[in-house]
């Protein structure tokens, strides 16, 4: 459902990943793992069309991304055609990025409305159900400052799911929150992995996390996919040097 084709993207002259190949399939939960500045949080935001491509394609269940190939050149895919893309794709972020001016059932309805057309009372109705299941429901007319870190990042999942996106992005979702409430946001995900057929691409330093809930473990460090392969494979017994030494620096 997703695959990257030669990717290059290049930040001036810092080449964060080159030569990059992979295909995630439809309902893989997908975790990508390896140090910092390893280029895995521009993965997930290339596939948002939150960066823009240097080289190479993206295809979304074969359509193309950013550009396409025509008439052997490589050129940009209309606007138009990004966006309708776009809308099968859902992200969570480190930081909630919630609407702060809107309630929570605003955030909640906004994108379903105005981007997919649903009719107001169903998208209302479903972001009632959405409340219930990530345990909020008596916070629908709260503001998103006056939640908890936690909160905001239950309602910011709700708001993704809201789109019944085909893929679901998560970029260190629990990494600006408390420990203790790390816990209930990342029981909420297992839920949505165990629940649904939602594809995920992870980003996420929650080993345990990515253990339960990842079909396939890729491990990036310069740009590169360095191995992948089951969870239980990577995290025991991971074959390249450079998994045992991030590995047994970070478990
Ligand atoms: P972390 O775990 O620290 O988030 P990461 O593996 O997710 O790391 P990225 O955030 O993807 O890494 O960053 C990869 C590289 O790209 C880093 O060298 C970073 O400085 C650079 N980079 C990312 N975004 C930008 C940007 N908007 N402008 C310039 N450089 C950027």
């Amino acid at each position: 459902v997703i695959e990257f084709r030669d990717v290059e993207k290049c930040f001036g002259s810092n080449v964060v990943l080159k030569d990059l190949n992979f295909t995630v399939e439809r309902g893989e939960r997908v975790t990508l793992i390896g140090p910092s500045g390893s280029g895995k949080t521009t993965i997930l935001r290339l596939v948002m069309t939150l960066e823009e491509l240097t080289d190479g394609y993206i295809f979304i269940d074969g359509e193309p991304l950013t550009h396409e190939q025509r008439a052997g050149r490589r050129v940009p895919v209309s606007k138009k055609r990004q966006k309708q893309l776009r809308t099968r794709i859902g992200m969570v972020f480190q930081q909630f990025n919630l609407f702060p001016n809107m309630t929570v059932l605003e955030n909640i309805i906004e994108a379903p409305i105005h981007v997919l057309g649903r009719p107001k009372a169903e998208a209302i109705a479903k972001a009632h159900d959405l409340l219930e299941q990530v345990g909020l429901s008596d916070k629908a007319d709260a503001h998103p400052t006056s939640l908890s870190g936690g909160q905001q990042q239950r309602v910011a999942i709700a708001r993704a799911l809201a789109m019944d996106p085909e893929i679901l992005l998560l970029d260190e979702v629990t990494s600006a929150l408390d420990p203790e409430v790390v816990g209930e946001v990342l029981n909420i995900l297992r839920r949505v992995a165990e629940t649904t057929n939602v594809t995920m691409l992870i980003v996420t330093h929650e080993m345990g996390f990515a253990r339960d809930v990842s079909h396939k473990v890729m491990m990036f460090d310069g740009g590169h996919v360095v191995e992948s392969g089951p969870p239980e494979k990577i995290f025991t017994d991971p074959d390249h040097e450079r998994t045992q030494a991030f590995l047994g620096a970070v478990l």
